[in-house]
């Protein structure tokens, strides 16, 4: 078998300039982040230093987003502003303005990392303040440039670089994003040929995302009398993006890890797949067994070389590199 996986693509990754990219950040420092340099082999990076592009300088005097004194508790509904606390201004008309026309002239995204805790770049854990002096937060939530560019662009999966530390925020995003690029492909050459092969790929990950989706799509790619290809594209990726919303729950992996161990009857050792077999019945909610038994699976995909299981996303979802 050659090297095992579904079809190769390259996402296109929003990244904060900040991150192991540029000194950009508002003392003239950097974020160390490797992972960012190890990603750049494996995709195009978009780097975006939201602050510096309205025009701040580095270094510069710190801003905040401060909500309205009638917002509720917790995030609250009140309108927001950036503010700069040491200069009076105000900032917000600018960086919602950048974030709508970035989402637009930024093309194809397929995710985004993202700085987390900066009022422009957080993506949940940014301190709002009542006023620009109050020294303790009233709440946490998003930073006004990650606000904006989730609104205008549903389905980019969005994580900061504390998530991207935990592995399975990690793998999670990392599947969606080289999934989301994989349809891109696909889609960008417009034929049933690829429609029917992505399909083929991520068969076993849309079993594991939820069955009733995978039953739904089938038909779709298989292609239905009278109904134009592209309309069928566009229904096709609807349905996807939002199945890929979702983490898979250990239950579906342990179905699609079970629907798996049956290409092997008759192949792998009886008694090493009835082991097996045993291990997912028993250990169906144990996410770290599932792992295991997954690595287990991936090594007999290779010995045997099991061409349609070696071309699934389940398995493959992204490079070994990334692992
Ligand atoms: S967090 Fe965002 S706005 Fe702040 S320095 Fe980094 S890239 Fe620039």
């Amino acid at each position: 078998m050659t090297t095992p996986g579904p079809s190769a693509a390259r996402p296109r990754l929003l990244v904060s300039r900040c991150l192991d990219l540029e000194a950009c950040r508002y003392d003239g420092t950097v974020v160390e982040a490797p992972f960012v340099r190890m990603l750049a082999e494996h995709a195009e990076l978009v780097p975006v230093c939201p602050e510096v592009a309205i025009g701040l300088g580095v270094p510069r005097d710190p801003i905040r987003i401060v909500v309205a004194e009638d917002a509720g508790p917790g995030e609250g509904g009140g309108a927001r502003r950036l503010v700069q606390p040491s200069t009076g201004r105000d900032l917000t008309a600018e960086m919602e303005r950048f974030a709508a026309g970035f989402a637009v002239s930024a093309g194809a995204i397929d995710g985004a990392i993202l700085k987390g805790r900066s009022p422009s770049c957080g993506n949940g854990d940014v301190k709002l303040f009542r006023s620009a002096i109050d020294e303790e937060p009233s709440a946490l939530g998003r930073g006004l440039f990650a606000g904006g560019l989730a609104a205008r662009r549903p389905g980019v999966p969005i994580v900061d670089e504390v998530a991207f530390e935990d592995r399975g925020a990690r793998e999670g995003f990392l599947t969606r994003v080289f999934s989301l690029a994989r349809l891109r492909a696909a889609r960008a050459t417009g034929t049933r040929a690829a429609l029917t092969r992505f399909h083929a790929e991520h068969k076993l990950l849309l079993l594991a995302l939820s069955e009733r989706v995978l039953r739904e799509l089938g038909p779709l790619a298989a292609g239905r009398a009278g109904e134009a290809l592209a309309f069928t594209w566009d229904a096709y990726a609807v349905r996807f993006v939002e199945a890929l919303d979702a983490q898979p729950s250990a239950a579906g992996r342990a179905n699609a890890l079970m629907h798996a161990l049956g290409y092997f009857r008759g192949r792998a050792e009886a008694a090493a797949r009835h082991e097996l077999a045993e291990r997912l019945a028993r250990q169906h909610r144990d996410e770290q067994a599932l792992e295991a038994c997954a690595s287990e699976l991936r090594a007999w995909i290779v010995r045997h070389g099991e061409p349609y299981l070696g071309s699934q996303a389940f398995f493959w979802p992204y490079p070994e590199a990334l692992r």
